[in-house]
């Protein structure tokens, strides 16, 4: 536990930089101004010495005024030190954090466009963000706390021995005692305990999550409170959790912990009351009433300095957790970007052998695929559901790089060519299309920022969207998403292909959606794709066959493989899995067909 704390401790070094050097120098001021506070105690001594001294005859104690300011030179300069000291750990943890921020931001950039599908970016910035604040307080205050509570601590033995060891032991005892207790509740088996505590209460969240998504369900199908079992043995076991850890097992030792830090004298007390009559009869009486006098007061600054330090091994946790966070972003796998990149020399799509599996996931979605999209070929990619069509779809822009074989566009290896370049040749149309929180205008403008406003709106208009602009209230300057302006799945695609359009690329990839049935939005897409596959080459992935008819060539993609190649003739008279599809797909025309008729 100790060797992890290190590393991470570590690790924030590393971004620190070298900036590093600040936060020693902030550390070491922190544990000069300790000490410095603690100069006053002294001359609390020696007041009290002065004045035992001279007793009864107080005004011959004439050091009093100059101990008093002393103390008062010793606490104010240890003020002004520990403010340089935190104003050289906030610089210091400041820089540290935007560093991660910066450095995570630009891990980022290399990771594959793939990973924000299953890591939604807006969430994995705020990680980062959040996790870098958070490594903010560990550095500008935690460190300085821990750095200057250990000089107190060594400062305090020091003391023990300079006055009376006797009574500074004591003092000293309620700090072991205290410390001894908050481990007993920490290590060992009980870290075991805190571990299952833990995993409770995240189980206990995502329940409730999964409970308040749920609802719309209980509400369509009238269920009962009782579908949410799990939610509430959750609760209950989160619950029982907590009782055992916090109730059997921490009651005896924080009752003590605060005893003992709260009332640092109660072991002072009875030690002074034993020694007392030893020092009378020595003769020292005098010398043991200012030492105790010292212990007294002193004994106060043995329970700051462990609540600091309880303070402080808290933060050590949280930033232990948000450096976890930070770990998952950068992490996360990067996409080579080649020095030497090739251009590509037609507009033709090559798979080579590709198989590509991932990560985290045990199967290959595609498993050794090769075909060849001849520059201007329009070819569909169809197959039951998870058959590998998106996941071969989105290889060809490097959504994801295959982790075997080669995708080339132009004879090239999309992994050897400028991604921008790649990227101009490319347009694609994905079933689920993100459309900005931004007007029409820009929405479309994303695929060519230098593009005029006529053009964009030629690209609608192409797109089939004249009806669509024509509702809204601003036209193409209505922003999306805001009140009143939500656009139907029909309608989105529809704008996401006058995107495609607007973009003017020789090869178009376009995953249809099926969401969108409704046979108006079917017959405006339909003219859209039109517009936008004329002369390009067309990688399609098409679940209503009729639209694939016509293809140059057809691909049958099932589990990962393919299972057969060829025209639309051609596989029907092969008679196997596209025969059979074929005919199911009529069998469901049909169906609607006289469907449609009997509501007539
Ligand atoms: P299709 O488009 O043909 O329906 P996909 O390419 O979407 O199929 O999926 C192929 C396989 O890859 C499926 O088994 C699917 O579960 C898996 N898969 C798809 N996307 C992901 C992802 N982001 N992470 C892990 N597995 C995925
Ligand atoms: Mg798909």
């Amino acid at each position: 536990m100790k060797e992890k704390k290190q590393s991470d401790l570590a690790v924030l070094l590393g971004y620190a930089g070298s900036y590093r050097w600040l936060t020693f120098l902030g550390l070491g001021l922190s544990a000069v101004a300790m000490i410095l506070g603690m100069a006053p105690y002294i001359c609390i001594w020696l007041v009290a010495r002065d004045l035992i001294a001279a007793a009864p005859n107080w005004t011959q104690a004439t050091g009093v005024a100059r101990y008093g300011w002393m103390a008062f030179a010793f606490s104010f300069g240890g003020i002004l030190v520990y403010f340089a000291a935190l104003m050289c750990t906030h610089l210091a943890a400041f820089r540290t954090a935007s560093n991660i921020r910066k450095q995570g931001m630009a891990h980022l950039m290399k990771t594959p466009l793939g990973f924000f599908d299953s890591n939604a970016s807006g969430l994995l910035r705020n990680r980062l963000d959040g996790a870098a604040s958070e490594t903010e307080t560990l550095l500008a205050h935690n460190l300085a706390d821990i750095v200057g509570s250990a000089a107190m601590v060594l400062a305090m033995i020091a003391l023990m021995f300079v006055f009376d060891w006797r009574m500074g032991a004591a003092c000293l005892l309620s700090a072991v005692v205290s410390v001894g207790a908050m481990f007993s509740m920490m290590g060992g088996k009980i870290a075991g305990l805190m571990a299952e505590y833990q995993a409770a209460q995240d189980v206990m969240s995502k329940a409730g999550t999964e409970y308040v998504r749920g609802i719309p369900v209980v509400k369509v199908f009238q269920q009962t409170v009782y579908s949410f079992r799990a939610f509430k043995q959750a609760i209950e076991d989160y619950s029982a959790k907590a009782e055992h850890y916090q109730g059997d097992v921490c009651r005896v030792p924080q009752a003590i912990n605060l005893t003992a830090t709260e009332g640092a004298f109660v072991f002072l007390v009875p030690v002074a009351l034993l020694l007392a009559p030893a020092a009378l009869k020595n003769g020292t009486f005098a010398s043991f009433l200012t030492d105790f006098a010292f212990y007294a007061v002193f004994s106060a600054i043995v329970s700051t300095a462990l609540a600091r330090i309880m303070f402080a091994a808290s933060g050590m946790m949280l930033a232990s957790t948000a450096l976890g966070r930070i770990a998952h972003v950068m992490n996360a796998p990067t996409m080579e970007i080649t020095a030497h990149p090739l251009t590509p020399k037609d507009n033709s799509v090559t798979f080579r052998d590709v198989s590509f599996t991932y990560y985290g996931a045990g199967i290959p979605a595609l498993d050794h695929v090769s075909f060849r999209v001849e520059p201007g070929q329009t070819v569909a990619l169809v197959g039951p559901s998870g058959g590998g069509k998106t996941t071969a779809a989105s290889l060809i822009p490097r959504f994801w790089d295959v982790s075997s074989g080669a995708v080339e566009v132009g004879g090239t290896d999309v992994r050897l060519t400028d991604p921008h370049v790649l990227m101009d040749q490319v347009a694609f149309v994905f079933q689920n299309t993100h459309l900005f929180k931004a007007s029409i205008l820009e929405n479309v403008r994303a695929a060519r920022p230098d593009a005029s406003r006529d053009e964009v709106k030629a690209a609608l208009s192409a797109a089939q969207c004249d009806d669509i602009l024509e509702k809204l209230p601003d036209g193409m300057d209505t922003i999306i998403g805001t009140e009143g302006t939500y656009l139907s799945g029909g309608e989105q695609q529809r704008v996401a292909l006058a995107r495609a359009i607007l973009k003017d690329a020789p090869i178009v990839v376009l995953d249809e959606a099926t969401a969108f049935a409704d046979p108006e939005n079917e017959a405006l897409i339909q003219k859209a794709f039109a517009v936008l596959t004329k002369g390009r080459t067309v990688i399609m992935i098409a679940h209503r066959l009729s639209t694939v008819v016509g293809a140059d060539r057809i691909i049958v993609l099932d589990s990962g493989r393919v299972a057969e190649q060829g025209t639309h003739e051609e596989l029907l008279r092969s008679g196997g899995l596209y025969a059979r599809m074929w005919a199911d797909y009529q069998q469901a025309v049909k169906w609607r067909i006289s469907a449609d008729e009997g509501r007539e």
